[in-house]
């Protein structure tokens, strides 16, 4: 296949939408298929988030975070082959990022401006050489706006919140806890559409994916399929 990008690696595949839309896992599995990295922006703000409830920085300081304090936080996310593998302080937070606790803050620490302004390098970084499959709220609106395929993935909120629980592995899916996950799925949702800075929305060169009926295997080869239409220049 000839490669009619300019970038070295590969094209750059944005992937945004809302909380628990799948985008993660076909981010994931799109990567792997087609021999690109994997880079889950959201990783990064919920390691910055459980690093500073860490350090107890309180939630109503979060918003004149300095640069110099974002640095003493010492979040990192380093590139190993397919993906990033988040640390605090040398130490691997991949599952602490994942808790309650920064599920329920994750958005008020995203929407605080110097927050996303110190991410940006570290974002833009990872795609310098393309070969990249991004997920999260504004990748194809603010992170990679030249990203050569957007596609925005939305999912009905029950099945969003199903979805998550059956991840999580709990074995009670019944309709109190569903409804109970996607009111907390839609609360992230609310703050993430509403923020000043780079809020969700989707990008006008996106292409639409509702994923609620779709397997899984599907929704992946149907992307890999534009994926590859859009790396020889279609
Ligand atoms: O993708 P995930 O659900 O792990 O993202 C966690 C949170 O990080 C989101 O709810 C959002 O507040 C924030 N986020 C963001 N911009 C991104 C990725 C994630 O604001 N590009």
């Amino acid at each position: 296949m000839t490669q009619r990008t300019h970038r070295p690696d590969g094209i750059i595949v944005a992937l945004d939408g809302p909380a628990g839309s799948g985008k993660s896992s076909t981010a994931k599995a799109l990567a792997a298929r087609l021999g690109y990295r994997h880079l889950d922006s959201g990783a990064f703000y919920r390691a910055i988030t459980h690093a500073a409830l860490q350090a107890e920085i309180p939630v109503e300081r979060w918003d004149s975070l300095t640069p110099a304090e974002l640095d003493a936080l010492e979040v990192h996310g380093a590139a190993d082959g397919a993906g990033y593998h988040m640390t605090v302080a040398g130490r691997d937070v991949g599952e602490a990022i994942r808790s309650e606790r920064v599920n329920a803050h994750v958005s008020r620490m995203a929407a605080v401006p110097s927050v996303r302004e110190w991410l940006m390098d570290a974002l833009r970084e990872a795609g310098a050489r393309g070969g990249l499959v991004a997920d999260g709220r504004d990748i194809g609106t603010v992170v990679f706006p030249d990203a050569e395929l957007k596609a925005y993935l939305v999912c009905a909120p029950e099945e969003r919140a199903r979805r998550r629980l059956l991840e999580r592995g709990e074995p009670d899916v019944a309709p109190e806890a569903l409804r109970a996950e996607a009111a907390r799925l839609q609360a992230r949702d609310e703050i993430d559409s509403t923020r000043a800075v780079a809020p969700l929305t989707q990008a006008a060169d996106a292409v639409l994916v509702d994923t609620t009926g779709m397997e899984f295997g599907e929704q992946v080869e149907r992307l890999a399929r534009l994926a590859l239409e859009r790396a020889a220049g279609g």
